[in-house]
């Protein structure tokens, strides 16, 4: 990760540690999809053992902590870090 946007020259990491807190929005995101694919798992498997229900969730959350990793740190930034949607640069990507 950059120390700053290329286009914008937006700061990433206002300050040290800055990303501690999106530790914790990844952690939201990631019982959503714990919540969501179990119930899709009850439903779609008929209620399997325990055991699918576990491999099932662990493996659809380590399919999506890239996504995680990035999104929560984009929310963090967003809620915390003082940025905001500039369309000035929006045609410059
Ligand atoms: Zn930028």
């Amino acid at each position: 990760m950059p120390a700053a946007c290329p286009v914008c020259a937006q700061a990433f990491e206002p300050e040290v540690g800055f990303y501690w807190g999106a530790m914790y929005i990844s952690y939201g995101f990631s019982t959503l999809i714990v919540a969501i694919v179990g119930v899709l798992v009850y439903f779609l498997g008929n209620d399997p053992d325990v055991w699918v229900y576990v491999l099932v969730v662990a493996l659809a959350v380590l399919g999506f902590t890239p996504l995680l990793f990035r999104y929560a740190r984009a929310v963090m930034l967003y809620a915390f870090g003082g940025t905001n949607f500039d369309s000035r640069y929006a045609k410059t990507v």
